[in-house]
């Protein structure tokens, strides 16, 4: 297809700059991973930038992953920190001015629902200022050496918020609508429409994701699926007596971060690949579109606990009442129990994702199911309680 696209962006094998804000996430690290990887069949070779703050815990697995790539390719990777943050303007003009990307990947965000209850300046200066200032670099990037840079803003499934009895059977497409219940929600909603205000008056390259939960051995442990692997591992080896957790009932369509960040990338490349897949040439005017991201199967989170706990070996556990709240039990052992403090003042009771527009659009599929995702995560944690039981 090179012979097809004149486009000068389309030159295989040419370079592109991608900066990647919270790159130290778990979105971020699996984005680098791929990125950088020489299996990573995209046209071109990637130069990876990423913006940090300075206090991140999760550098380290950052510089592990680099040295493992270099390691594994006998050669240096492209791979570039820069130590600041997205809700300073200046520190991100100067660092998009320099890097002068071709992708931004942002991923920069107050992510945790619960949090934002209590914080709910902080997740909206964040979540939402932080855009702002990435789309007002963009732009005067573009303006000042005719560079038009592509965004791919991360949204997410809790923008659908609560549903109505009517609605609570529908998949949640692209046109679902909006119900917020949380600060978190709120702050997405109005980044989702500053992407459209960008994409509309400026005609930039700019699109989102509304991305279902999305797991990994990398989530950060104050989310419930990683709580729950974490917690059966070390339960198994004996070093934790018991898991303290939330509402059981809420149902999320979880799905694995590396199907997701792959979808991102796609999404950023749009034009590309749906002129790939249409066979028409790429018309690199064509307005972005946004997409929902969804393995399009949801399961309470009793029903991910019981099953955590019945592949580390505990057989089917007993579900009981203590003081009106719900245990797990496996014979006379709590093994689980309901903790009002993990119970929220707004909750969101099932997320359920339609991905059709991606999946007809874009090619993109889930190719991991909860089984292996849970697998995985559980393999993962039993390894790190098995080092934690040495010190
Ligand atoms: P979210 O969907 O982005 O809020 O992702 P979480 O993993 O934080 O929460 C998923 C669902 O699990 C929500 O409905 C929570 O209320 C519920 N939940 C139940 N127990 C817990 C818990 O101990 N921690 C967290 N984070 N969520 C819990």
């Amino acid at each position: 297809w090179q012979e097809r696209h004149k486009v000068e962006d389309y030159k295989i094998g040419y370079n592109r700059v991608a900066l990647i804000t919270g790159i130290t996430g778990q979105d971020g690290i699996y984005l680098t991973a791929m990125l950088l990887s020489p299996l990573f069949m995209a046209p071109f070779v990637y130069q990876v930038h990423g913006i940090v703050r300075k206090n991140s815990a999760s550098l380290p697995i950052l510089i592990n992953l680099q040295e493992t790539l270099e390691r594994q390719q006998g050669r240096k990777v492209s791979l570039t920190l820069h130590y600041g943050d997205v809700t300073d303007p200046h520190f991100m003009q100067q660092t998009i001015h320099s890097v002068k990307p071709d992708e931004i990947y942002n991923f920069a965000a107050q992510t945790h629902v619960q949090h934002s209850f209590f914080m709910p300046s902080h997740t909206i200066d964040v979540n939402f200022k932080g855009l702002v200032n990435i789309c007002q670099a963009a732009l005067s990037l573009s303006f000042a050496y005719q560079r038009s840079v592509r965004i791919f803003h991360a949204s997410t499934s809790e923008m659908f918020g609560q549903t109505t009895a009517q609605q609570s059977d529908s998949l949640m497409g692209e046109s679902f609508p909006f119900n917020p219940a949380s600060p978190y929600a709120v702050s997405k909603i109005a980044s989702y429409y500053l992407v459209r205000y960008y994409r509309s008056v400026y005609q930039m390259r700019i699109s989102t994701a509304i991305s279902f939960n999305h797991e990994s051995p990398l989530r950060h442990e104050s989310f419930v699926t990683r709580k729950i692997t974490k917690g059966v591992a070390r339960i198994k080896l004996g070093i934790q007596e018991k898991l303290l957790v939330g509402n059981l009932y809420a149902k999320r369509d979880w799905g694995h971060a590396r199907d997701f960040v792959r979808g991102f990338w796609i999404i950023n490349n749009q034009e590309l690949v749906k002129g790939v897949r249409n066979d028409s040439g790429i018309d690199s005017r064509q307005p972005f579109e946004d997409y929902v991201i969804a393995t399009s199967w949801s399961m309470p989170v009793l029903d991910f606990l019981q099953e955590a706990f019945k592949k580390a070996g505990f057989g089917q556990l007993q579900l009981m009442r203590d003081n009106g709240y719900e245990q797990l039990c496996s014979g006379e052992r709590v093994l689980a129990k309901v903790d009002p403090k993990f119970l929220r003042p707004g909750e969101v009771p099932m997320l359920r994702g339609d991905p059709s527009k991606i999946e007809s659009e874009l090619g993109w599929k889930a190719e991991i199911q909860i089984e292996g995702l849970m697998d995985e995560m559980l393999e993962y944690d039993e390894q790190v309680a098995k080092l934690e039981m040495l010190v």
